[in-house]
């Protein structure tokens, strides 16, 4: 079964699209450790990063650092993290995370973002894509 990451990819669940090229996707994290929080996923489903092949591994980070830089010149902050986890969706993926400190790359500390704020953002981080 084609994993939540793969729909929205193909468009059959909404998502706050960041950028896309032919073989990654990025779009906002519904549930942000901070505002600007985005996840870059490799459009090939593969549940683990290790278990990548080593091309697409590289483009997903050469992806994300382009859409992190765009997300640096967007929100205010000390820097971008970048952390993978994957322990609730099973599809590959490369959080970037505005933080100021240890608590925003913690997954325990939630912002509230509305739906405009959402697409705002979303809009802002494409327009510095480079
Ligand atoms: P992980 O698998 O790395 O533990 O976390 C998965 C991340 O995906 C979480 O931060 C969660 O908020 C996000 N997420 C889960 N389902 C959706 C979804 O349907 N849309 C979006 N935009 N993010 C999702």
């Amino acid at each position: 079964m084609a994993s939540i990451f793969t729909k929205i990819i193909n468009g059959e669940i909404p998502c706050y699209k960041v950028a896309e090229d032919a073989n990654y996707f990025a779009f906002l994290d519904i549930n942000p450790n901070a505002k600007g929080h985005t996840l870059c996923v490799p459009k090939k489903e593969v549940d683990k990063i290790l278990d990548l092949d080593e091309e697409t591994y590289m483009g997903l980070m050469a992806f994300s650092r382009k859409v992190g830089k765009a997300i640096e010149a967007v929100i205010p902050c000390n820097r971008v993290g970048l952390s993978v986890i994957g322990l609730e969706v099973p599809h590959v993926h490369v959080h970037l995370i505005p933080l100021n400190s240890m608590a925003d790359a913690s997954f325990k500390t939630k912002a509230m973002v509305t739906k405009e704020e959402f697409t705002d953002l979303a809009a802002a981080i494409a327009a510095k894509i480079q």
